[in-house]
């Protein structure tokens, strides 16, 4: 019997036995080609056909209307933090970035080097346990784009309203990719790595607006460009196949949940189940995050002691619930609970964590 623990890990995560399943089955031989997908052109036919199917669930699953393209870009959610100044930004146009925490100061650095780049709101004095209203943030004449970290994988924050302040948003959505509706008429460009909700690691899906792709930069290395990307339909060089195949049928694995409603209502139940417990403890559990901002895919919790922490890892390790330390920059604990992890893990953390505090409250 193969065994499957509870991966409470914050990315890579957990993927669903169904999809692996299907993945594993047709690994050696891909659809009677006599080869694996990994082993052939990405120009051949068994190969576009998949490439193909990705890029039009990526538009229907995401509900991405007609005038935003949809790119596969390599180099993950942080060759984007350089990409996208890159790209958007003009000679005198500066642009807002909400310091939301840890994601947000990696996209702030990296931009800094390719623009004139402003902090609008900085959740320091709040130890970045909150989002900002839309009245907290700074805008600054001339601004090209806000930018904001919609879920702080880290600090398992999140943006409850987006921001409404007269810009285009720009938004890094990796660690809640595929679990919220996204309000597009107020974007020019999302983002997000796969490699939580939407399959193995190494990639980026950016949706980029038709319109700011007619200004964007053109003078970069060719693989830097939106423009081109989008011209060739994410095929400019050899793409990472099995990433792109693996998207797809995380895709259509959601489609068939129901699409993005669906799980966008199972993320806020599974997300309950365990704020509840912290909710209800006694103080045994602390969530620090200020309660409109809570995580659904990344419930931090601390415990008493730093002791008892140890404690509860390792024996939620015993019990096959695993990865639920807290990022090594904070400490505590973590459960990441993305979209492929059952409502049952969650129902199985939850109980742990009630006998854990009961036994050692
Ligand atoms: N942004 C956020 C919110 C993330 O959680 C991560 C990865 N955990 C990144 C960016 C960086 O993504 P990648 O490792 O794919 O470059």
């Amino acid at each position: 019997m193969t065994r499957r623990v509870h991966n409470f890990c914050a990315g890579p995560c957990t993927l669903p036995l169904q999809v692996l399943e299907e993945v594993q089955q047709e690994f050696i031989d891909f659809h009677g080609a006599g080869m694996s997908l990994i082993e052939m052109s990405h120009r051949s036919k068994e190969y576009d056909a998949v490439h193909t199917e990705a890029m039009q669930l990526a538009g229907e699953v995401f509900e991405a209307p007609q005038d935003f393209e949809v790119l596969f870009i390599q180099g993950g959610a942080t060759l984007q933090f350089a990409m996208v100044p890159m790209n958007l930004l003009e000679a005198g146009q500066p642009a807002g970035y909400v310091n939301s925490g840890a994601w947000a100061k990696g996209a702030i650095r990296d931009a800094g080097f390719y623009g004139d780049i402003y902090t609008a709101w900085d959740g320091a004095d709040a130890d970045y346990m909150r989002m900002p209203a839309s009245r907290e943030i700074e805008i600054r004449d001339n601004t090209r784009y806000l930018h904001v970290t919609s879920n702080e994988t880290i600090g398992g924050i999140r943006i409850t309203e987006w921001p409404d302040v007269g810009v285009p948003l720009v938004a890094d959505m990796s660690s809640e990719y595929m679990a919220r509706s996204i309000p597009w008429d107020k974007f020019d460009l999302v983002y997000g790595g796969i490699q939580k909700n939407l399959g193995p690691a190494g990639m980026a899906v950016v949706f980029v607006r038709k319109s700011a792709l007619a200004h964007s930069n053109r003078a970069l290395a060719n693989y830097l460009r939106y423009d081109v990307h989008a011209d060739k339909q994410s095929l400019f060089n050899t793409p990472p196949m099995f990433a792109i195949y693996l998207l797809g049928k995380m895709l259509r694995w959601m489609r068939d949940k129901g699409g993005l409603a669906a799980v966008e209502q199972e993320a806020a139940g599974k997300a309950a189940m365990l704020y509840e417990v912290i909710d209800t403890s006694g103080g045994f559990y602390n969530c620090p995050v200020a309660e409109a901002n809570r995580s659904h895919m990344n419930v931090v919790f601390r415990l008493p002691s730093e002791d008892l922490e140890a404690r509860f890892l390792s024996e939620a390790a015993g019990h096959d619930l695993v990865n639920l330390k807290g990022h090594r920059s904070v400490g505590g604990c973590r459960a990441s609970i993305y979209n492929a992890m059952p409502s049952e893990s969650v129902a199985t953390l939850a109980d742990f964590m009630r006998r854990f505090a009961s036994d050692h409250g």
